[in-house]
């Protein structure tokens, strides 16, 4: 990449990318028909092994980071996502929820929790999972029903509760469970986060979703009956929950706007080399005005989306958290992924029957893959409200 496409990032940075593209389509991308073809998690989870080895999990973490970079962060975070989508979003899904996993545990974890769970996921050796979602709490988070109750006699925390959508159930090795410990607490401030290790009794996953896209992520519901871990096993204090999730959901969505970038990206170089090489009606494809201005307009919204994605991770380098990195990494995560699928969906168009067939390309691929994008992570819906919220303070969004 050059010119003033990614002015945002500096020459380290864009060596950063071109060392890291140079990786994935080592490792990956021979590996993404497997991905594809044979949903084949095995091929994914070999990808995360090489990753972590590579310490291009570390990235988010400075302390444990080994490599060159100087000031390693979420910049260089959702240039890896980028790349990745790029050439498998399902792949890259890996990459977002082993960062959200090992976030809170490098922030909120006792030093000896920290040492026994992050390790792992960090060297790619062991796979996390997050568990926020369930059959009645989805974008609304106010509604889990899942239940932590500190038991004095054993000094455990006692979970029982039913996950759906968790991506890399039943396949992690660690999961991060967010539930209820205080029933009476006002909204927002009962919540906790709890490690939940991997073959603990009472964890089980009912069921595995057959997804439209993302062929090789293992996604499916995980049920806690009586699950018994430790007391140190919960994140930070009692209640700290909503704070743990609101700064995991900051950087994960720059980090799914790098995804919905290199989605997007990818959509566009099949439209483009379609248009520059087919012939209709006596001219190349793309001489007629109706795919020029469609090709426009893919272009101009891979920018945008371009600018607020790395506008988003520089905050977040520059320390800027909280309440004012929500608007930018919410801008981010819309536009991207929106744009996710309107490049998707062109390109397709554009490539007319060949579009739609797996015999011809990779287009119906990123079409079936892009449509998660607006959902996972907080939906579009959800984006506007926050960057609503900040833009009208003196009213309160009637979700
Ligand atoms: C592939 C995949 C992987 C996932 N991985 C994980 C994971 O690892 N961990 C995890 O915890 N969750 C995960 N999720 C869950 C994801 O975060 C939720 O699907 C998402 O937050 C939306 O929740 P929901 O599906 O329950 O939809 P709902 O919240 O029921 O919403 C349904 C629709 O209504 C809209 N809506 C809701 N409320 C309002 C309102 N007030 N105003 C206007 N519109 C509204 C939403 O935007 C959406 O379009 C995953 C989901 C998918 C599909």
């Amino acid at each position: 990449m050059s010119g003033i496409q990614d002015f945002i990032l500096d020459d380290e940075d864009r060596w950063f990318r071109a060392e890291v593209r140079a990786f994935l389509m080592r490792e990956l991308e021979p590996r993404a028909f497997a991905i594809e073809s044979d949903d084949s998690w095995d091929a994914v989870k070999a990808v995360v092994r090489s990753l972590g080895e590579a310490g291009y999990l570390a990235l988010m973490f400075q302390d444990l980071y080994r490599g060159w970079l100087r000031n390693p962060g979420l910049t260089h975070a959702t240039i890896l996502s980028e790349e990745a989508a790029a050439i498998n979003y399902a792949f890259e899904t890996t990459i977002g929820t082993a960062l959200s996993c090992a976030y809170p545990l490098h922030r909120y974890a006792t030093p000896e929790i920290r040492e026994r769970y992050l390790g792992e996921i960090i060297n790619g050796k062991a796979v996390g999972a997050i568990g926020v979602t369930e059959p009645t709490a989805g974008s609304d988070t106010s509604r889990l029903q899942t239940r932590i109750v500190y038991d004095e006699t054993s000094q455990e925390w006692v979970i029982n509760g039913l996950k759906r959508y968790i991506s890399n159930a039943s396949v992690a090795d660690v999961y991060i469970m967010y539930g209820v410990t205080d029933p009476d607490a006002a909204a927002g401030k009962g919540l906790s986060a709890v490690v939940v290790p991997a073959g603990t009794p009472g964890l089980s996953f009912p069921r595995r979703y057959t997804f439209m896209g993302r062929r090789g992520c293992v996604v499916g519901e995980v049920e806690m009956t009586n699950v018994r871990v430790p007391r140190d096993h919960l994140l930070g204090e009692p209640g700290q929950g909503t704070r743990i999730m609101v700064s995991m959901f900051n950087f994960e969505r720059a980090i799914l706007g790098g995804s919905g970038l290199g989605v997007a990206r990818a959509a566009f170089k099949i439209a483009q080399d379609h248009a520059q090489t087919r012939e209709a009606f006596g001219q190349k494809l793309g001489s007629k005005q109706l795919i020029w201005s469609t090709i426009a307009e893919m272009s101009w919204r891979i920018d945008a989306a371009e600018l607020l994605t790395y506008r988003a991770a520089k905050l977040y380098d520059a320390g800027i958290t909280g309440k004012d990195l929500a608007k930018p990494a919410a801008m981010a995560k819309l536009v991207s992924t929106e744009t996710a699928v309107y490049c998707a969906d062109k390109a397709v168009q554009i490539l007319g029957g060949d579009g739609i067939t797996k015999e011809y390309g990779r287009a119906e691929q990123l079409y079936r893959d892009a449509r998660a994008l607006p959902i996972v992570g907080g939906t579009s819906e959800m984006a506007r409200y926050l960057i609503a919220s900040s833009d009208l303070p003196t009213l309160k969004p009637n979700l």
